[in-house]
Parts: C-alpha cells; structure tokens; sequence
C-alpha cells in the first residue's frame, strides 16, 4: 500500500509518456489503479494545463482519461490515500479563470467517458447522458433519434453536462424553464470520500442538491437524468432595438413575466455601441447578411450604448407562415422598441440552437478562440440593474468589450434554493456577461487592462452595496468567498465536510485548501 505520494514526485517531464495500465511513472503512484489512459509530464500539460479562459497555466501530475465511474473512484481514493493531491474533473475546460485545473493534481478528462450513457426513458421525459457529453451531441442525438430535445441550455454548447451543472447553465430560456441545474432530475456522483452515489430530490437529496451549482466542490458528476420536451422544427429568431434601458428593461421583465403558454420560447437582450464599430456597434445586430442596420431610426436623444432585446418562438413546419406571424404579432405588439430595426430570420431549431458555433468558427480563424477571455459573468438584482447601467454600460464600457455584453432579466421562483448557487435577492434579477475577445495583434498589458476593468466593476458593485453575485464566480481569497456565500457559507461548508472532508476536489475554484 501506497500511503503518501508526495515522495513520488519526480521532475522528469522530458520523459512524459501516456500509458493504459497503472504502472509507475513520471512521479504517478501505483495505487492509481485504473483501466483508462493515464498521461503525465508535458501530455498531461497539454491536456489539461491550459483553459479557455487562456490567463492560467497548471502543470497537473497526471492526466486520468476514466473509462467509467470506478476509475473516477480510483483516482479520487488515490488522492485521498496522499497528504496533498488532488483531483479535478475536467469537461471541457471552457473555463475562465483554471477552474478545472489542478497544480501537481490529477486531472479526470471526463470526454472520454462521453459515449457511457445515452438512454430515453420515462416514455420521452427524460435523456439519461454522462457528465462527459457535450450538450451538442446531446442535442444531435435527441433530436434526430427521437424528435425530442432538453428545455434549457446554454448559448454555446461545446461544454459538458457536468461542467455546466456544476455551475447553473443559463441562457434565454431559463425564465421559464429555470437554469439547466432545475432540468434534471437525477445524477450518478462520485463523492470526495470515493463513493459512487445515485441521488435525486428523493434518494440522497442533500448530495443531489449540494452537487447543482456545486463549483465541483462535492462530487464529480458522471450520469445526469435530463428532462426532454418534444423538439419543434422551426424557430422565429427576432432582434428589436432600443435606445432606452428603462423600455428595454420594462419590456424584458415584462415578456418574461408572461405565463408560459403565451410568452416567448426565449428571451435574452444585448448591450451594443451606438456607431458604426463591426466588432461592437450596430452591425452586430441583423440577424442575416441581406438586413442591414439603419442609423437614421434611431431618435437624436440616443446615448453612447443601444439594446436589443433578442427573442425566439418555436414552431412546427406544418404551421402556416400567417399563423407564425400572428402568435409573434400578438407578444410583440405592445413592445417600445424602435420601428424600423426590427430584424428576423426563420431556421431550423437545431441551427437556432447551434447559432454561436458560426461565432465560433470564425474566431478561429481570426485567432481570437486562442487569445485570452477576461470574461466577467455576474448576477444583478433589478432594484441595482438602472444603476450598473448608468455606470458600468454606459460609461466603463461604453466603447465595448470586443464581443457580446448580455444582459436580461431571470425568475428567481425558478431556481430551487436548495442547490448550491447562490443569487441576488427579489424575484427579478438580470445576467450580465461581458465577454471579451482580445485581437491577436494586441499587447499583455491590453489583457491587464481588462482584467483590471473586471475588478474595477466588481468593487464599484461592492462600494455601492449593488445586490450580486458572481456568475461561474472567481475569487482568490477565502474572505471573497464567504461574502459570495453569505448566508450560504455555513451551508456550504456544511456540505464540503460531508462529501469531500479532505477537499480533494476541484482545487482550481480555490474555496478550500487540501487537507493534510
Ligand atoms: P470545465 O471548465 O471543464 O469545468 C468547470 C468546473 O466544473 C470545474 O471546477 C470542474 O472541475 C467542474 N466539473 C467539470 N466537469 C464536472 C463533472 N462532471 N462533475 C463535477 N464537476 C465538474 N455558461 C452558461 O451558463 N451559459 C452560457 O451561455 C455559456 N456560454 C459559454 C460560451 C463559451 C464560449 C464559454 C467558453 C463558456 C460559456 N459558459 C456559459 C460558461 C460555461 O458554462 C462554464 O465555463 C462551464 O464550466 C464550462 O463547462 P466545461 O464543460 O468546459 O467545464
């Protein structure tokens, strides 16, 4: 038996090599018994050193590729057998700030467990996939094999089932719906002590519970049961612009306050620059190469930014264009948006849903998917949003930030209090993302710059008393921490004691140190 590792750490990454068994090498113990790959030395690096986030940089000990549930369970009891290892479970590493990176760690590549688990069952309610499945594949198979679709998602969807659970998995359809954590209904876990637990809100309810939203803190998600609706064919996709945030807000808050039969299938909104800028102003806004913006709508009294309320109505091939025409007619009558920049496309729901992967492509190859992301997500409530508006769109960046800057309202009565996220108080609150694409030309300090912005943001929100959180938060010192919690803190501490006593997991959110 293997009781520490630490004597096993050699510097030796010249001779980095992946292997299938768990012999020893490059510093990685035996007792990492496992049936999948295991890499070390620069592999592991390469794999895992790095996130999209692109501003950190982890050298992990060893790189796990699991085969299934028993593998994550070896590598965690490995860890728990050692005075200071580690273990992290990557998706796919769509990260900001390292979250899923694990220094001198082990890192659990949890792709390649993707293909585990693919089941329909309850008659079509729900999708039984691994917490290593990209939600696009997820989205391929259900709809193509059984004409059925998850409700809620993200904008993009290269990012796991159990990246995104672990932190919400918001975009325009979680006011009704709630975020993706509220669209499951069971999941398999590999707690911190190396258990392999079932839990639902019925079965290991605390478990269940502490895992949604849980940053990776208290078990690795390797199954998630997911609730399924029937997939329509077609989308309506519709931008309206404003030029004030009062309308603007007062419409959202309105549309997604609407019951569900007569609302929106999606709603989301936009800050944009009020000029000619590609990259931030208003050819950002049509929705196909032959719309295009026309400035000489919008009213002489217009500022320094523009919003545009983005929304989505699904529909079947079989309804007639009058038909569509008339359900949109009916919701976006009485809206106060600008006549004349309205813009809209139909297309089929896959692609509606696969929209951001065009962004995607095309940022790389202009080189800005490698370049760093100095992202900053966070939650505001609405009694603090006209205030973030006044200062933080309409003045820190109001020249942009190289990419979308999202802001739309959300239902807190559709976020189970019982998971781990934590919100701001009242019923509405609004997401705000800024997220910033950095040019290849660009100089570091552009990146410091940003990165400063960011923290400049969050302290003018902390000076104000401004009601937020961090979204897919990041902070360096325990104190930060306990204020994001607040009255969830002992909760959460709770919780760690409970599943991962040794805080073997997910090392890279910083929360907790390991246990000796
Ligand atoms: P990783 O970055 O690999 O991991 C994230 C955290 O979860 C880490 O702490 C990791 O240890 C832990 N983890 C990973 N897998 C598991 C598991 N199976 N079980 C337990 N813990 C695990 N978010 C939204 O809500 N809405 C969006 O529209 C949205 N769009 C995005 C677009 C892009 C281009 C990017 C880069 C990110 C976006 N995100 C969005 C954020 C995204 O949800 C998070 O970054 C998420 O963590 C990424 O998933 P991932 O699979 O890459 O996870």
């Amino acid at each position: 038996m293997i009781a520490y590792i630490e004597p096993y750490f050699l510097d030796n990454d010249a001779d980095a090599a992946t292997v299938s068994t768990g012999q020893s090498f490059d510093g990685v113990p035996e007792s990492l018994d496992i049936q999948g790959e295991i890499s070390s030395g620069d592999a592991a690096a390469n794999i895992a050193g790095k996130d999209f986030g692109g501003m950190n940089c982890m050298k992990p000990l060893a790189v796990v590729r699991p085969l299934g549930p028993e593998d994550i369970a070896g590598a965690v009891r490995t860890a728990l057998r050692s005075d200071k290892l580690t273990v992290a479970a990557r998706g796919n590493g769509h990260s900001i700030n390292g979250q899923a990176m694990a220094e001198g760690g082990l890192v659990v590549d949890m792709r390649s467990t993707a293909e585990n688990h693919f089941e329909v069952g309850g008659g079509g309610a729900f999708v039984d996939v691994s917490g290593g499945a990209l939600w696009e594949n997820v989205l391929k198979r259900c709809v193509s094999e059984y004409g059925l679709a998850p409700r809620s998602w993200t904008d993009y969807l290269g990012l796991t089932v159990g990246g995104t659970l672990s932190n919400a998995g918001v975009s325009g359809q979680a006011f009704r719906y709630g975020p993706q954590t509220e669209n499951v209904t069971e999941l398999d876990v590999v707690t911190g002590n190396g258990d392999v637990v079932t839990c639902s809100e019925l079965e290991n309810s605390e478990l269940f519970f502490s895992v949604l939203g849980g940053l990776g803190q208290f078990g690795i998600i390797t199954r998630a049961r997911v609730l399924l609706q029937p997939a329509p064919d077609m989308v309506r996709w519709i931008r309206v612009v404003y030029t004030e945030f009062d309308e603007f807000s007062e419409d959202a808050e309105w549309l997604v306050s609407q019951k569900d039969e007569l609302c929106f299938d999606y709603v989301e909104g936009f800050v944009f620059v009020n000029g000619d800028d590609p990259v931030n102003g208003w050819p950002t806004v049509p929705l196909h190469l032959d719309q295009e913006f026309d400035p000489t709508r919008l009213p002489r009294s217009s500022g320094s930014v523009l919003y545009c309320l983005e929304l989505a109505l699904h529909y079947q091939g079989s309804e007639s264009n009058s038909t569509v025409d008339e359900r949109v007619e009916r919701l976006i009558g009485r809206l106060r948006f600008i006549k004349g920049l309205r813009f809209e496309v139909d297309l089929p729901y896959v692609d509606f849903l696969l929209r951001v992967k065009q962004s995607e492509e095309i940022a790389k190859v202009n080189g800005t998917w490698e370049t760093p992301h100095p992202w900053l997500n966070l939650f505001v409530s609405k009694r603090d949003i006209g205030e973030f508006d006044r200062t933080v769109f309409k003045e820190l960046v109001k020249n942009g930030v190289g990419g979308p800057m999202l802001v739309y309202p959300l239902m807190r009565s559709r976020w189970d209090d019982r998971t781990s996220v934590v919100l701001p108080e009242g019923e509405i609150f609004y997401i705000v993302a800024l997220l910033r694409f950095v040019p290849t030309c660009a100089k570091a300090s552009s990146v410091e710059k940003m990165v400063a912005q960011n923290q400049e943001i969050v302290q003018w929100c902390v000076r104000k008393g401004i009601d937020f959180k961090l979204y897919l938060p990041h902070y360096k010192s325990q104190e930060e921490w306990i204020r994001h919690f607040g009255n969830r803190w002992s909760r959460f501490v709770d919780r760690k004691t409970m599943y991962d006593p040794m805080a073997i997991l997910s090392p890279g959110q910083k929360i907790f140190n390991r246990a000796p």
